[in-house]
């Protein structure tokens, strides 16, 4: 139901906790964060159902300067621990709002059912990406011909193992938004989360791409032309 994502020059978990804290408005049931572990060289995951003090208290030794985080409204499986996001794929690692009404065939076709940790549509999207990844394409084409199959909202942030330090996000329908400042690049479903690192963001414009790294976001289209995104200013104090 709500997403955070973080990479800079500061360590990531207490910025994606105290996001997931400003997006419980939103409702949820679980929650979870990914960070890139520079020792391990890898994405390491914490995520429970319950609230983010849970969460909070679950993650305390995950170390490192990129991740991203979810809180959980279940449309797609129970309330359970394993169908908490992030949900990790082979070497990809995402977050999803919203729903996936084509995951089951999406299911079929790439015969994953019996590699899948979880009931949810998202975790399907993850296998989907990694499915491109793996034949050749390089991240952003991975992410693109998946998001051209899917049907349904979403609003993805999307790391990999092999790729550290960056984030990835695409979205349609539910929302993202995006900022910037000293430490790194932010984004999340709501300027709430994120307002308080910068006065100026930008809505992540539908069904194009951002690369998010900690010297700023760009932003391509699904031919790979670079998007001019539309700066807005915040005019109150968060
Ligand atoms: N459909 C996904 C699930 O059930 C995401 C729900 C959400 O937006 O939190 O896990």
């Amino acid at each position: 139901c709500g997403i955070i994502g973080y990479t800079g020059y500061t360590d990531a978990r207490g910025k994606l906790i105290k996001g997931l804290k400003t997006l419980e408005y939103r409702g949820y049931d679980s929650a979870g964060i990914a960070v890139f572990n520079d020792t391990l060289n890898e994405v390491i995951v914490a995520k429970c159902e319950g609230r983010v003090e849970r969460l909070d208290e679950k993650s305390k030794d995950i170390k490192g300067n990129t991740g991203i985080g979810h809180t959980r409204w279940a449309t797609h499986g129970g309330v359970s621990d394993s169908n908490s996001h992030p949900h990790k794929f082979g070497n990809v690692t995402l977050v999803h709002n919203g729903i996936i009404e084509n995951y089951a065939s999406i299911k079929n076709q790439l015969g994953i059912a019996g590699k899948l940790k979880s009931q949810t549509d998202s975790e399907v999207v993850a296998a989907l990406i990694d499915n491109y990844y793996h034949i050749g394409s390089d991240p952003s084409e991975a992410i693109i011909k998946a998001v051209r199959e899917i049907k349904g909202t979403f609003a993805l942030g999307i790391m990999f193992d092999d790729i550290p330090n960056v984030i990835y996000a695409v979205r349609n329908v539910s929302p993202i938004v995006c900022c910037v400042n000293d430490d790194g690049a932010y984004i999340a479903s709501d300027i709430t989360a994120i307002g308080e690192y910068s006065k100026e963001y930008f809505v992540l414009p539908e069904l194009t791409i951002a690369e998010i790294s900690k010297n700023g976001i760009e932003v391509r289209d699904f031919q790979d032309n670079k998007v001019d995104v539309k700066m807005l200013e915040l005019d109150w104090d968060i």
